[in-house]
C-alpha cells in the first residue's frame, strides 16, 4: 500500500512549486494562495526512536525574477483606482523608489473624462506626493484653465513614472517600461474620453510613436492598448517645463490647447468657466 508523504514534505513541495511559478513570473508573490504556499513548512513530528535532525531554517522568500511581469500581475488585480494607487505605493521593484521621498500617483477627479499624462515627479512633487505642483505644474494649471479644464472639476492628472528620478534626470526606457502596466491600468479603469500627453516621453510611450514632440504636438492621435474597445482620441502638447525655458513657444502651446478645446466641444465634454 502506498504510504502518504508526511505533511511537512507536502508543504515543502507546495513551497517549491510556488517559488518556481513566482520566479518564472507565472504568479504573483502577493497572491494569497501563493503566500500560503510560501509559508515555511512546519517540521513533521519525528517518529519515535527516529534519529533527530536539526530543523533547517526557512529559506528566505526569493524576489520575483521579472519585475515587469510582477507589475502587470499586480496592476491587473486592482479593481478600482484606489486599489491601484495602493498597489503602486506598495510596489518595491522600481529602483527609483529607494531614492524618492514619496510615491506620486495622481491628482484630480477620478471620473473626469479628460486625463493628462506627464513624465515624472520633480522635487516639489516628490516633497508633496502630488503631480505637477511645482513651477511647471502651476503653468500647466494655467494652460488648462484657459480651455476650461481644472483638476478640481473635470481633469485627472498622472505621470509615466511614480517616483522622482535623481537630479530630475530623464526616466530611462526601463523605468518607463516598468511603470507602464500601472499607467495602462489607470487608463483602463478610468476610461477617459480624451487623453492629453504632456511632452515627448509621455507622447512617444503612450502613443507608440518615434517622432519628436515638435512634429506631434497639437495633432489628434489614437490611443489604443490591448483589449481596448476602440481608439481613444489623444492630443500631445508641449511640456510646461520646456515652455518655461522657451516662453516664445507659448503661442504654439496655445494653438494646441485650442485644438483640445475644439475636440472637447465636438465630443460633448463639458468645459468649465475659467473664471
Ligand atoms: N513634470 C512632470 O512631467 N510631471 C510632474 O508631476 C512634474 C513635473
Amino acid at each position: 500500500m502506498a504510504t502518504l508523504p508526511p505533511i511537512g514534505d507536502l508543504a515543502r513541495a507546495r513551497r517549491a512549486y510556488a517559488e518556481f511559478i513566482v520566479d518564472v513570473g507565472a504568479a504573483s508573490a502577493h497572491d494569497p494562495a501563493i503566500v500560503a504556499m510560501l509559508r515555511p513548512a512546519r517540521p513533521s513530528a519525528p517518529a519515535r526512536n527516529a534519529p533527530t535532525t536539526r530543523p533547517t531554517s526557512p529559506k528566505p522568500l526569493r524576489r520575483a525574477l521579472d519585475p515587469v511581469a510582477e507589475a502587470r500581475t499586480l496592476a491587473a488585480g486592482a479593481a478600482t483606482l484606489d486599489d491601484l494607487k495602493t498597489v503602486i505605493e506598495r510596489f518595491e521593484h522600481c529602483p527609483l523608489k529607494h531614492a524618492a521621498r514619496t510615491t506620486v500617483v495622481c491628482d484630480g477627479v477620478y471620473d473626469a473624462q479628460v486625463m493628462a499624462v506627464g513624465e515624472a515627479p520633480g522635487q516639489e512633487e516628490d516633497a508633496q506626493g502630488v503631480p505637477f505642483v511645482g513651477r511647471s505644474g502651476r503653468l500647466l494649471d494655467a494652460m488648462f484653465a484657459a480651455i476650461g479644464l481644472s483638476r478640481s472639476a473635470n481633469l485627472y492628472v498622472t505621470n509615466l513614472i511614480f517616483w522622482r528620478p535623481p537630479n530630475n534626470r530623464d526616466p530611462t526606457p526601463e523605468e518607463i517600461t516598468l511603470c507602464a502596466p500601472f499607467v495602462q491600468r489607470q487608463i483602463a479603469l478610468k476610461r477617459p474620453r480624451l487623453i492629453i500627453t504632456i511632452g515627448k516621453p509621455a507622447t512617444q510611450s503612450l502613443l507608440n510613436v518615434n517622432d519628436g514632440i515638435m512634429r506631434l504636438r497639437g495633432r489628434r492621435m489614437p490611443y489604443t492598448q490591448e483589449g481596448w474597445p476602440g481608439p481613444t482620441p489623444a492630443v500631445p502638447i508641449l511640456h510646461p517645463s520646456y515652455l518655461l525655458r522657451r516662453p516664445q513657444d507659448k503661442a504654439r502651446a496655445w494653438a494646441d490647447l485650442r485644438t483640445i478645446a475644439t475636440l472637447m466641444d465636438e465630443l460633448g465634454i463639458p468645459r468649465i468657466d475659467p473664471m
